[in-house]
């Protein structure tokens, strides 16, 4: 079938160009026993934003979903010694599940992992005077995704990347009449994305080991 194709051109590419890596392989597993939806991003996408990362010159990030920390770690290892990314949580077993794997990858020096629900979070960050963020990864509950593309502005500054994930839904997206709240909360991110005029950004269909989805990709203008 079409899906096997893509399973088996994601592993194509995973084998040529993702080196075999004991640690994301550990953490995949870690998470898989501790009973964690298996919500991770592809290889081949953690690779992306890893790229992303180090193309931009990132030295803070903000992830909103951590789940066991594999996104986390693609990200903190393109991280230059003094980077930083500040992931968040709601679910206290994925947090200490991904803490334990931060530390399997010896990056947990330059995480910070937040426990509890993002909005919550984020709206103490900005009591906290939490400096802006080069790139953030919205990848969380969806239909929250208006609200945590308000907070990534509010924590952007020009230049800044937006990365938002599973945004096509097997191109569920289209369906304006659809019941599922993760689909109408990811048309009305797409629908805030236009109507602001600091954000400018596109959005690009995926095929792999994950199904049909994709993601949306912006950077703050101003
Ligand atoms: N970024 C991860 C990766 O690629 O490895 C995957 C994240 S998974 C798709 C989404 C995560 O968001 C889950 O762990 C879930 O518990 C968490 N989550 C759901 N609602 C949340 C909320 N209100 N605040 C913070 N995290 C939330």
């Amino acid at each position: 079938s079409q899906i096997n194709v893509w399973d088996k051109v994601d592993q194509y590419i995973t084998e040529r160009l993702i080196p075999h890596d004991a640690i994301l392989e550990a953490v995949l597993s870690t998470n898989q026993e501790a009973g964690l939806p298996a919500y991770d991003v592809s290889p081949s996408q953690g690779k992306l934003l890893n790229l992303l990362v180090q193309m931009q010159g990132s030295k803070r990030i903000l992830e909103v979903g951590t789940l066991g920390g594999y996104s986390t770690i693609w990200m903190a290892r393109a991280l230059p010694a003094e980077g930083k990314i500040v992931t968040l949580e709601l679910d206290p077993h994925h947090a200490q599940v991904a803490a334990a794997n931060l530390s399997l990858a010896e990056v947990q020096d330059k995480v910070e992992l937040r426990v509890g629900d993002a909005l919550e979070q984020l709206s103490q960050m900005s009591n906290e005077g939490v400096e802006p963020f080069d790139c953030i990864f919205i990848d969380a509950d969806k239909p929250n995704n208006p609200n945590y593309l308000k907070w990534a502005l509010h924590f952007s500054h020009p230049g800044t990347v937006i990365i938002g994930d599973n945004v096509i839904r097997e191109g569920e997206i289209i369906n304006k009449n659809s019941e599922d709240p993760r689909v109408q909360g990811v048309r009305a991110f797409y629908d805030l994305i236009a109507d602001e005029n600091r954000i400018t950004a596109t959005a690009i269909q995926t095929v792999g080991s994950k199904g049909y989805d994709g993601f949306v990709i912006g950077m703050v203008t101003s």
